[in-house]
C-alpha cells in the first residue's frame, strides 16, 4: 500500500494534518493511530474527562521514572490512545500562550516564521470563536471555541476572592499580553466536547483520498538510500496481531506527541548513538537532540473541603445528595447539554505574577469545581474545591528514553521536576498565592479544612516545599522532545523537517523549543495549521 503522505498519530497535530492535506484531492493520504474510535459519550460529553483522567480509557496512562525531587515518586502522564489524542480526554481549555511564547522561539531559537505575528494567523484560521470577534481572533475556522455554557456558581466565588486578593479580571486569556484571572474559553459546541478530531477529521472522513488506520500502531519508520543521504520510504505497522508495510511516496509525518515521537524516532533509528546502540539499533541518523529537552508545567493541587455539615452539591463530591445530583444532572445533560456534566472542571483561573517585579506571570491557576487528588486517582467522601498553580516557563529538562526497542513498550519518561530549584521556589510562591485566594473573605462561607495541608502555615517555608516534593505533578503538558532550532540539539529545522535524513517530519507538541506559558492544545493546532502550509509548499517546488 503506497499513499503521497502517512501522519502517524491522530491526536491534535495528526487530525489538522489529514484534514488539511486531504483537502488537495491530487494527494492520498493515510492516517494512522495505535487507539480506536471516538465514537463515546464519555468523551462528548465534557465531565466524561473525570473518568478517562484516571483509568486507561482511551488514555496511554504512563507513569514516569521515579522522581528525585519529588521524594521518589513516579509521576502520572495521561495521553490520549484514540481518535483526536489527547484532545479526546483534555480539559478543553483554550489558551495561546504568550506572545514572548513565540517570539522567543523566533528570535533565541532561530525558528524563522515562528514569531507571534507570524503564528497568530494560524490560530485565527483554526478558530471558530463564539463570542469574541476582534483582530486576535478568528471565525469560521474548524475548531469552535467558546464561553462554558451553564458556569458554575462556584466560579463566580473564585473571581470575586480573587478580586479581594488583589487580581484583576480580564475577559480575554489570548491576546498574547494578558494578565489577571478570568473564565476560561473552552474547545466545545452547543455543551460537547469539541475535540480536534471532531473539528478537522469527522468532516474530511469521506474524502477518498483519505484512509484512517485506527487500532494500528506504528512500530518504526522505514528508510531506505545511502548512508548520509537516507530518506524516509514508509513505516511499519501492527495491525489486528499482524505487521504491514506502508510506503510513503511524498513524505512520512511523526504527530504521536511528545512521549511517542521521539520514542518512534529512537525505535526508528534516529537519536542519541550510544543509546541507540545500546538497546541494539542500528543508527540511521544520529540526532542527540531527540528525546532531550523534555518540558512540562509542574503543578501542585490545593484541596479544601467544604465545612462539616454543609455538602454544596453545585462541587463534585461523593455524598447520598451528591449521587442523586449527579442522577439528576446526567437527565439535564441528555435533555439539554447543560449543567454540572458540561462543565470542563476547570472553568475559571488566571495567570498571575508571584513577584511584583517580574515582566510577565509565572504561574498558571486553575481553580476546580471537586476536590481533585492524585489526578482523580484518590477519591474523599464528601464535598470541596481545589485550586490548581503551574509554573508557566519551568527552567527543568527531562528526558524521554528507550526502556527497550519494542514501541509496544512504554518509554522512559523522566521529567526531572525541580531539578531547577528555582521552579520549586516559583511553585512555593504559587502554593502561597492559592491560600491567599482560598482565605480572602467570599469563601469563607465555604471554608472547611485543606484535605493535605490543614495546619501549614503559608509562611512555614520549609513546610511548603515538602508538601509541594509530596504531591506536585505534571499538569500534562509535555512538549520539546523534538525541538525546533538551528543549534546542535535541535531535532527539526524551522520547516519541521528531521535533520539528517529526507521525507521526515515531527509535527506536534514534541516540537516546541520553549514549552509556551499556557495550555498546550491550541498551540499544537496551530503548529499543525502551519505545517500543513509548509507541506503543501514544498509540493509546489
Ligand atoms: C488530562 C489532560 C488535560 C489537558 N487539558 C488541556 C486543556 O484543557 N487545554 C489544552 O490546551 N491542553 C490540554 N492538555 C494538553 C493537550 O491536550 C495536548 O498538549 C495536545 O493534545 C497534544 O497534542 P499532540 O498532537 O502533540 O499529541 P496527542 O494529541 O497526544 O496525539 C498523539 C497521538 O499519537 C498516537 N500514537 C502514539 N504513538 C503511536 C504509534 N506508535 N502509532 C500510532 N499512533 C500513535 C496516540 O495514541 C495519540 O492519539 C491536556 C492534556 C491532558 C492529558
Amino acid at each position: 500500500m503506497q499513499y503521497d503522505y502517512i501522519i502517524v498519530g491522530a491526536g491534535s497535530a495528526g487530525c489538522v494534518l489529514a484534514a488539511r492535506l486531504s483537502e488537495d484531492a491530487a494527494v492520498s493520504v493515510c492516517l494512522i493511530e495505535a487507539g480506536g474510535s471516538d465514537d463515546s459519550a464519555l468523551i462528548r460529553t465534557p465531565a466524561g474527562a473525570a473518568l478517562m483522567l484516571p483509568t486507561r480509557i482511551n488514555n496511554w496512562a504512563f507513569e514516569t521514572v521515579p522522581q528525585v525531587s519529588l521524594n521518589g515518586r513516579r509521576g502520572y502522564q495521561p495521553r490520549g490512545k484514540v481518535l483526536g489524542g489527547t484532545s479526546s480526554i483534555n480539559a478543553m481549555i483554550y489558551a495561546r500562550g504568550r506572545a514572548s511564547d513565540y517570539d522567543g522561539w523566533s528570535a533565541e531559537y532561530g525558528c524563522a516564521g515562528w514569531s507571534w505575528a507570524e503564528v497568530l494567523p494560524y490560530f485565527r484560521k483554526a478558530e471558530h470563536n463564539e463570542r469574541l470577534r476582534d483582530g486576535l481572533h478568528g471565525q469560521g475556522g474548524p475548531l469552535n471555541v467558546g464561553d462554558i455554557r451553564d458556569p458554575n456558581p462556584f466560579g463566580a466565588v473564585f473571581l470575586e476572592a480573587a478580586r479581594q486578593a488583589g487580581y484583576t479580571q480580564v475577559d480575554d486569556f489570548n491576546t498574547g499580553t494578558h494578565e489577571g484571572v478570568g473564565r476560561y474559553q473552552v474547545t466545545q459546541k452547543e455543551g460537547e466536547r469539541y475535540s480536534v478530531a471532531r473539528a478537522y477529521l469527522h468532516p474530511a472522513l469521506g474524502r477518498p483520498n483519505l484512509t484512517v488506520l485506527s487500532g494500528a500502531l506504528t512500530q518504526r519508520v522505514l528508510f531506505e538510500g545511502k548512508p548520509g543521504q537516507m530518506r524516509a520510504a514508509g513505516v511499519q505497522i501492527e495491525r489486528g496481531g499482524a505487521t504491514e508495510t506502508l510506503r510513503a511516496a511524498r513524505e512520512v509525518i511523526v504527530a504521536a506527541g511528545a512521549l511517542q515521537s521521539p520514542q518512534l524516532l529512537m525505535c526508528s533509528g534516529i537519536g542519541p548513538r550510544a543509546h541507540l546502540v545500546a538497546q541494539g539499533i542500528k543508527p540511521v541518523a544520529e540526532l542527540s537532540g531527540v528525546g532531550a529537552n523534555l518540558q512540562d508545567h509542574v503543578g501542585y493541587i490545593l484541596n479544601r473541603r467544604c465545612p462539616a455539615g454543609d455538602q454544596r452539591l453545585d462541587l463534585w463530591g461523593i455524598s447520598p445528595g451528591g449521587a442523586v445530583r449527579l442522577w439528576r444532572e446526567w437527565a439535564r445533560y441528555k435533555r439539554e447539554r447543560r449543567g454540572m456534566l458540561a462543565s470542563n472542571f476547570a472553568e475559571v483561573g488566571g495567570f498571575i505574577k508571584t513577584l511584583p517585579e517580574l515582566a510577565e506571570p509565572d504561574i498558571q491557576l486553575h481553580f476546580v469545581i471537586g476536590m481533585v487528588d492524585n489526578h482523580n486517582r484518590r477519591l474523599h467522601l464528601g464535598h470541596g474545591y481545589s485550586m490548581h498553580a503551574c509554573v508557566l516557563r519551568p527552567r527543568s529538562r527531562g528526558t524521554v528514553r528507550l526502556g527497550s526497542a519494542d514501541m509496544r513498550d512504554a518509554p522512559l519518561i523522566d521529567p526531572a521536576f525541580f531539578s531547577d530549584l528555582g521552579d520549586l521556589e516559583t511553585l512555593a510562591r504559587g502554593f502561597r498565592a492559592m491560600r491567599a485566594i482560598f482565605d480572602a473573605p467570599a469563601f469563607a462561607p465555604w471554608r472547611g479544612p485543606e484535605l493535605h495541608t490543614a495546619g501549614l502555615a503559608s509562611d512555614n517555608e520549609f513546610g511548603i516545599r515538602e508538601a509541594l516534593r509530596d504531591r506536585a505533578d505534571s499538569i500534562y503538558h509535555p512538549a520539546g522532545t523534538c525541538s525546533m532550532g538551528n543549534d546542535g540539539g535541535a531535532v527539526v529545522d524551522a520547516q519541521l523537517r528531521v535533520r539528517g535524513v529526507g521525507a521526515l517530519r515531527v509535527v506536534d507538541a514534541s516540537v516546541m523549543p520553549t514549552l509556551i506559558a499556557g495550555n498546550t492544545n491550541a498551540a499544537v493546532v496551530m503548529i499543525a495549521e502551519k505545517a500543513a502550509d509548509l507541506i503543501r509548499a514544498a509540493l509546489l517546488q
